[in-house]
């Protein structure tokens, strides 16, 4: 349906690339429109396509598997319209592996018109691949292996243009980190699942997308309908996420509960009472931040962007992204550290390295906890003093992840993984669920949370809970919050709303 402007109502394009990396071979894929019927898009799409083409067994970090790179049936519209899924088999929980990401790859990757990549197959030198609109090539990276994603997307602009789009790895990915993810505008991932080191088992360093169009499903009709109902559906909450960002309830949830402190063993009024937890408040943060910042065409805007760090200690650039929630209180109340510039670095170097958050923050918490119980000793932290509050061996033993260094390399796969490797009762400090490091809501406050956790496709998934309580279609989960057994349909219910959230 068109309004007159020659626009089209249609959210996609209706082709998609298969990328074979072993043979450099590129095919143009034509989807049946019945296909973006049945699944939508990004999520829903990308679990069919994994379906029908990974094979039973295979090695999450072999050929076989498939990297699935899928923008939402939205993405390009103005309509919430950033959001991007990655699918694979997931290294991490050896299971289904998904991760979401706004920023700005997602957008331009459908409006240079793609609704999706696969990726199978392992190149046999580092490459990139080049989307310039209908033009699509693999490009020699063997320059770029080694660098941090922000670095490398700085790299790749040049070459391509300020213009270009950049989803790419950092060295967490290149070197099969379960903890990996991948970057996209500075500092924006797709985090969970262990969807970086997919990526860097290929051998694919980055993807450029170069777009001519400017947005899709942009008719008169269309805009005025956003326009309308997004704004009333954001008001209540964007003053607040605007100004703070998801930062600004990071003192406020180390005290009401929902944050686990000192590796969910500690209790927030105690270790982390306000007096101590309201250094790394939302208006704190602000005091290093210079302007804020907004994933494409994001009627929210919740992100912010620094000035250049002024301690040589913690020396973040100029133009690092604003902490979220889930970072400041993985490496901040999960670690009891409080220093405000100590906790924008390790956001930081976490976008450098392509890192998740919580996966980093946890393991961190992990290795202190061991520490503490002498499981660890100097002689395994090549003499670093790891403690609660210790910001200085938090960084370091953060490096040391990223780079795979010392004991990085026993932690660099996660908790799960690292108490195998380590033994001697370190198990029973390691905090995830299925492989994966436990997000940062507990769910003795939010009880939806246990199921969640324990029985989404993607365990410890910290994105689905919120949305329950705001949509009166589903139905309601009790009210007692120690009614564990009576949560059925509910999870059913946000279950379903988020996968279409996500498709
Ligand atoms: S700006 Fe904030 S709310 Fe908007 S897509 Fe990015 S992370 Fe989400």
């Amino acid at each position: 349906m068109a309004d007159g402007s020659g626009a089209v109502e249609k959210g996609f394009n209706g082709k998609m690339l298969n990328v074979n990396l072993t043979t450099g071979e590129i095919t143009v894929e034509n989807p049946p429109e019945s296909l973006y019927r049945q699944y939508l898009g990004g999520y829903g799409i990308g679990a069919r396509m994994l379906w029908d083409r990974v094979p039973r067994g295979a090695d999450p970090l072999g050929p076989e598997n498939m990297l699935g790179i899928f923008p939402g049936l939205l993405t390009g519209t103005p309509l919430f319209g950033q959001r991007w899924q990655v699918v694979c088999k997931s290294p991490t929980t050896g299971g289904w592996g998904d991760a979401n990401c706004g920023g700005d790859f997602g957008g331009q990757l459908k409006l240079s018109g793609w609704d999706g990549i696969m990726f199978f197959g392992r190149s046999p030198k580092p490459v990139y691949l080049l989307i310039d609109n209908d033009r699509v090539e693999l490009r020699d990276a063997t320059d770029l292996w080694g660098t941090g994603a922000i670095t490398s997307e700085e790299q790749l602009k040049e070459r391509h243009g300020k213009r270009a789009s950049i989803a790419n790895i950092g060295q967490s990915g290149e070197t099969l980190s379960y903890l990996s993810g991948i970057c996209n505008d500075h500092g924006r991932l797709a985090a969970r699942s262990g969807v970086g080191a997919v990526m860097g088992s290929k051998n694919l360093k980055a993807i450029v997308a170069l777009a001519d169009r400017k947005i899709i499903a942009q008719t008169g009709e269309v805009t005025k309908m956003v326009r309308t109902n997004l704004d009333e559906f954001i008001k209540p909450l964007r003053d607040f996420f605007h100004t703070f960002g998801t930062t600004g309830i990071t003192s406020m949830s180390a005290i009401n509960g929902d944050s686990p402190v000192k590796n969910w063993g500690g209790v927030g009024v105690v270790d982390f009472p306000p007096e101590t937890s309201g250094q790394i408040a939302g208006a704190v943060i602000n005091t290093r931040m210079e302007k804020s910042y907004g994933c494409w065409h994001c009627p929210m805007a919740c992100g912010a962007e620094s000035v250049e760090s002024d301690n040589p200690k913690y020396p973040y650039p100029k133009h690092t992204h604003r902490p979220e929630y889930e970072a400041m209180a993985s490496f901040g109340t999960m670690n009891l550290v409080n220093n405000p510039e100590a906790l924008i670095y390790a956001n930081h170097l976490c976008n450098e390295y392509g890192l998740d958050v919580i996966g980093a923050g946890v393991t961190v918490s992990f290795a202190i906890e061991c520490f503490e119980a002498g499981i660890l000793t100097k002689e395994d932290t090549d003499g670093l003093e790891l403690s609660w509050g210790g910001g200085d061996a938090m960084i370091e033993l953060l490096k040391m992840i990223g780079e795979r260094r010392g004991l990085g390399d026993t932690l660099a796969d996660g908790v799960k993984v690292a108490a195998e490797k380590i033994g001697r009762g370190s198990e029973r400090f390691a905090m995830h669920i299925g492989g994966q490091e436990i997000p940062m809501h507990d769910p003795k406050l939010q009880p939806e949370y246990h199921n969640t956790y324990k029985l989404d496709p993607t365990p410890a998934r910290h994105t689905l809970y919120e949305a329950n309580k705001r949509f009166g279609k589903i139905p309601p989960a009790p009210t007692n919050n120690r009614d564990y057994a009576n949560r059925g349909e509910h999870h059913k219910g946000a279950l379903e709303y988020m996968h279409m959230v996500n498709a």
